[in-house]
């Protein structure tokens, strides 16, 4: 599968992996009992030059796309899906960013991206509607050189850690139709921000997921992204992608880390009345060769849809769409096969198998959802629009 990758990318693949085995692997079960946001991970990346995934070369970035998000989320999620999440956040929110940057824009958010010295993050999700992030119903109002914006976000990952926002809003002067809406690009610490009470997840446990209330925050007018109202297009053609590849690889990730933690638990376990070693039982060789199975089919998903994704392809989307909620449930699936097959110390309170489990099981509620995204696929694939 890797014949796919560039060379640049396999260089940063082992570049995430020597990170990964010396910072952020030996924390990621601290992150996962505290509730801590993963900064050591993020430092790390962010010495390491990561930071910039996503921005252009000639800001000083690595220019990558689909494809080298979904195999770095994936080398992280391996080894510390939270960690994983916020990055992939992070070069989520950088891509949209990059996607219509202004002069201006490109020197305050994405050279400083790119040096590391930067962390951005998307805000879109709100409680009233839900799953339906595209439907913001946060308002954003012109008020001379600035926009005041109102409303609550939900859900927030990196919040309070990030240093921008990628804030969603609706015009409201009761003319915008459904779907139009603005993205502004709010910094920290702007008057009129307020965290609400840190959420603690089943699983993704250091993601510091939170809500944010904006009322009257006063955003200069050069931050807006884009033309005012026309983020259909940013949802479609930046935010869904860069977010489906970020999330498909992290799962894909816990998906081989369960692999991993039942071939390690199957070759070295051995009865003490028999001497018999557990990989010698039939029904669990059986189990192991599905595992594999499910994880190889699910990586060539990923890889192909965000190698079509990369080139442009018209016929990427169903692939695109069908990929996260085929790693996600391929992760839950595989957490819980190797729970079954590790035994009684995975099925412990906190094991690492059991994290797996609960960080997988994030993939099916985090928008789009498995649901929504296999009715999107099933429609793109019918010649239906998504919405
Ligand atoms: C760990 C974590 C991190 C997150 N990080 C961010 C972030 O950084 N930024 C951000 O903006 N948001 C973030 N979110 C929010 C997330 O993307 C979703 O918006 C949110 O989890 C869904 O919200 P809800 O509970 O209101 O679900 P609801 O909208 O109530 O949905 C409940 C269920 O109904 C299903 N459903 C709803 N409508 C349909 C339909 N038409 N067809 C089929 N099924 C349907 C959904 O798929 C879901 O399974 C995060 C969420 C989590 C859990």
């Amino acid at each position: 599968m890797d014949h796919f990758l560039s060379p640049k990318l396999v260089s940063l693949r082992s570049t995430v992996e020597e990170l990964t085995a010396r910072v952020i692997m030996p924390n990621a079960d601290r992150v996962d009992r505290e509730y801590i946001w993963p900064a050591h991970s993020m430092q790390a990346l962010a010495k390491a030059g990561l930071m910039g995934l996503q921005v252009p070369e000639h800001l000083g970035g690595h220019g990558q796309g689909l494809l080298a998000l979904s195999v770095i989320a994936e080398t992280i999620g391996n080894a510390c899906p939270s960690s994983a999440l916020c990055f992939g956040m992070h070069c989520v929110g950088s891509a949209v960013i990059a996607a219509k940057a202004t002069v201006d824009q490109q020197e305050k958010y994405l050279r400083a991206i790119a040096r590391g010295e930067h962390i951005t993050t998307l805000a879109l999700s709100e409680s009233g509607s839900g799953s339906h992030f595209y439907l913001p119903e946060t308002t954003v109002t012109l008020d001379g050189d600035h926009y005041r914006i109102n409303g609550t976000k939900h859900f927030i990952t990196n919040g309070g850690f990030a240093d921008s926002y990628v804030v969603s809003a609706v015009a409201d002067d009761g003319m915008a139709q459904t779907g139009d809406f603005s993205c502004v690009v709010v910094d920290k610490d702007t008057r009129g921000m307020e965290w609400l009470q840190p959420w603690r997840g089943f699983g993704m446990h250091g993601n510091s997921s939170r809500g944010l209330r904006l009322q009257d925050a006063a955003v200069p007018r050069t931050q807006l992204l884009g033309e005012e109202g026309d983020q259909v297009w940013y949802v479609f053609e930046v935010v869904a992608p860069f977010f489906l590849m970020a999330m498909a690889g992290t799962y894909l990730g816990i998906a081989q880390a369960a692999l991993d933690a039942a071939g390690e638990h199957l070759r070295s376990r051995k009865f003490s009345h028999s001497g018999e070693a557990l990989r010698d039982v039939e029904t669990l060789q059986t189990r192991y060769a599905e595992m594999w199975t499910s994880v190889e089919k699910t990586r060539s998903l990923v890889r192909e849809a965000a190698r079509r994704g990369d080139m442009g392809d018209p016929e990427a989307l169903p692939f695109i769409l069908a990929c996260k909620a085929d790693a996600g449930d391929t992760a839950v699936k595989l957490a819980n096969d190797a729970m079954t097959i590790c035994g009684g110390m995975a099925y412990g309170e906190n094991s690492r198998v059991s994290q797996m489990l609960r960080d997988a099981r994030a993939s099916h509620v985090m928008s789009p959802t498995t649901d929504l995204l296999k009715v999107w696929t099933g429609r793109s694939l019918l010649g239906l629009p998504l919405l």
